[in-house]
């Protein structure tokens, strides 16, 4: 059965909520627009999507090494970036109901879509957000939060090049916190006010850009294609010529297409040397390359593919949400998503709660299981309440100790899409689930 694609979003906060996958943040206070906690099941979820991102792109390729680096630092790094003067949007005023708006986001709208009353001349309001070093009057030093993650890589890269044994052409990634006041905070986590952000800074001789260029832009598209179901909604869209900065020759944006319509999941940037031109500048640091083997001495240029966690594990749920109705009449809710992400890899039940025998014997398996995967489980009594909150979580199997169990050590397992049950030997479990999620890495 296909939601209807208005009510998605609704459902999936709604699951969310009832799931234990994302609260909204201070809820009890009424909350805040545009923040989001990830609650015990979302925060695994989101763990296990970063963690997928850094196996694929940082520890099984040689060329891209990874940092950490802080979400506050200089002020000045903000003014050599540009944010200081430009990291704004411009806003709208309607005359009578005050509500604000950015006119791109309205589609350039000419009367308030509110209330249909005239705007004022748009205004610029920069977004980032502001903070102090410091606790003596006078001593405090004013700082901001960071607006992208990817400044601390460029701050970064001739410590890397110092300590680290990398040479161009290499990467450094990193995953972080980012901050930007939106003026519309919308749409649950894609448009937050807080949020991670996962991007690649890929340092290239000027002479191969091109070629970096577009091998990563491929890459990153063959990336989340490997994880999404539905491989029509994700597409490039070219920025137009009015839409490209001006050091860059070309850039592509990775869409999905949401139920309000197609919408920006990550960025593939022509950065050329403009951010380690800018920061040398500001820094006064000589920030070139030498290469070992020609003793060329260069700025190398960037590619950057730089995309949001938050809003890429939205959209991924969006891929995955179903409803599916069951010849009982029943709909069943089911999460689709990718075993690799989903919080629990297995969920393990005994048939019945009160057989001690059939109790101890899924806590054994859950006792050897629990040691190399995430496993949940549960010994409430209904089976059929069991499975419906399984795959509203998207656990992609249950196993089940019944009273077969006792007879010859097997248990039940149940596909979560197929809804399909076999039977596997207890000592088996471990390495039929090792196989079944190395076979999906490797797809
Ligand atoms: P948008 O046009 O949607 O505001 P952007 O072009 O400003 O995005 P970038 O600065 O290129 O975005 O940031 C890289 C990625 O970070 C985006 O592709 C998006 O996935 C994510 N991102 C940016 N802003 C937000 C936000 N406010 N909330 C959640 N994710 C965001």
């Amino acid at each position: 059965m296909s939601t209807n694609q208005n009510d998605l979003t609704a459902n999936i906060v709604s699951l969310c909520k009832r799931r234990g996958i994302i609260f909204q943040n201070s809820e009890i206070y009424g909350g805040v627009q545009g923040f989001y906690d990830y609650g015990p099941i979302g925060s695994i979820m989101k763990k296990n999507w970063k963690d997928l991102w850094i196996r694929s792109n940082v520890t099984t390729r040689p060329d891209v090494v990874m940092i950490d680096g802080t979400i506050i630092t200089h002020p000045r790094v903000w003014e050599a970036s540009g944010h200081v003067k430009n990291f704004g949007d411009e806003l709208v005023e309607c005359k009578s109901c005050h509500k604000r708006f950015r006119p791109d986001l309205i589609d350039n709208a000419p009367k308030c879509p509110e209330c249909g009353g005239e705007f004022t001349t748009p205004r610029k309001y920069n977004i980032l957000f502001h903070t102090e070093i410091g606790v003596i009057e006078g001593e405090k030093m004013a700082a901001y939060l960071r607006g992208e993650a990817c400044q601390t890589i460029y701050l970064d890269f001739k410590n890397v090049v110092n300590s680290c044994r990398v040479k161009i052409p290499f990467g450094i990634a990193q995953i972080g916190k980012a901050f930007r006041n939106e003026i519309t905070p919308k749409n649950f986590l894609y448009r937050t006010r807080e949020f991670e952000q996962w991007d690649i800074q890929y340092f290239t001789h000027p002479s191969e850009m091109d070629k970096w260029y577009e091998y990563w832009k491929q890459d990153r598209m063959d990336w989340y294609l490997k994880l999404f179901n539905k491989k029509d909604s994700l597409r490039f869209r070219a920025h137009g010529d009015d839409e490209l900065i001006f050091y860059a020759k070309k850039a592509f944006d990775i869409e999905y297409n949401a139920p309000w319509g197609w919408a920006e999941m990550e960025g593939i940037h022509w950065r050329s040397d403009y951010d380690l031109t800018q920061h040398s500048k500001f820094s006064g640091q000589d920030l070139t390359y030498l290469d070992p083997v020609t003793h060329e001495k260069y700025l190398p240029h960037i590619v950057e593919t730089s995309g949001g966690v938050d809003r890429s594990l939205f959209f991924l749920l969006l891929d995955a949400y179903q409803e599916e109705k069951l010849e009982s009449g029943d709909i069943r809710t089911v999460l689709k998503i990718n075993p690799l992400v989903s919080a629990y890899k297995v969920a393990i039940f005994p048939l019945a709660s009160n057989k001690p025998e059939l109790v101890s014997k899924a806590q054994d398996l859950w006792k050897t299981l629990s040691k190399k995967y995430s496993v949940d489980f549960d010994d409430s009594s209904n089976i059929g309440k069991k499975y419906r909150r399984q795959d509203e979580i998207g656990t992609p199997w249950c196993a089940v100790v019944d009273f077969q169990t006792l007879e010859d050590n097997t248990v039940s397992i149940r596909n979560r899409d197929t809804m399909i049950q076999s039977r596997i030997k207890l000592d088996e479990v471990d390495k039929w689930l090792s196989t079944q999620l190395n076979s999906i890495y490797e797809k």
